[in-house]
């Protein structure tokens, strides 16, 4: 699927609970869309093997997150699983400027808060098919002990009660078969680009 351009920029949400595949699917749509770019968060959980500096997220100290939330360099923060996360706002807006696609890949609670202070940020929640099938994600990733899992799972079910009740989210992608869900996630924002632009999206969708 080919990206337009030129179009003007969109802030793009997609949350889902932990486990549901939404970073395979959100790289994967930052792939296929040129003009598509990942906000790269500030956090302060600890840095594991996998992850790069400035890359995955800015690692920070307690203090330091807290000084950034202080100076209003955060869009939005939220505690998640007893760490900060937060979306810093200047490069979000250069991106935005820059007409690009930015794509937040947030928490509910931080999706709820962009909603409010951004209302034309396209949402997108992923779901898992089933419950029975997070629990077998999160436990056959492999990366968490079963205390984690288990406070992962719950933490998730939440999750999906607060983003379906609160209605904050325009779109919701069943995770039931990876390329269908990247499939759909794309076409989304597409068609959501093509409509604020008053084109036909190219996909002929
Ligand atoms: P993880 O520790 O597994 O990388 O991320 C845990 C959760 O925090 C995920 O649901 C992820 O989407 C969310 N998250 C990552 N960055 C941010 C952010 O900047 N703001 C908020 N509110 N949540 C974030």
């Amino acid at each position: 699927m080919q990206s337009e351009s030129g179009g003007a920029g969109m802030l793009v949400v997609i949350s889902g609970p932990s486990g549901v595949g939404k970073t395979t699917i959100v790289r994967s749509v930052v792939d296929r869309l040129p003009d598509a770019t990942l906000s790269v968060s500030a956090t302060t959980r600890t840095k594991t093997g996998q992850d790069q500096e400035g890359v995955d997220y800015f690692f920070l100290s307690e203090d330091e997150f807290m000084k950034w939330v202080d100076e209003g360099r955060l869009l939005e923060h939220a505690n998640y699983a007893g760490n900060w996360y937060g979306t810093p706002k200047a490069p979000v807006d250069e991106l935005l400027d820059d007409h690009r696609i930015v794509i937040l890949e947030i928490d509910v609670q931080g999706g709820l808060l962009v909603k409010e202070r951004e209302p034309d940020a396209l949402s997108l929640f992923i779901l898992p098919p089933t419950e029975e099938t997070l629990l077998e994600r999160l436990k056959g990733r492999g990366r968490d002990d079963e205390q984690v899992i288990q406070k992962r799972f719950s933490e998730a079910k939440r999750e999906i009660q607060v983003a379906t009740e609160s209605g904050a989210y325009d779109h919701s992608i069943v995770n039931d078969d990876l390329e269908g869900a990247i499939d759909k996630a794309c076409k989304l924002i597409l068609d959501e680009r093509a409509r604020r632009s008053g084109t036909v999206n190219a996909s002929g969708a």
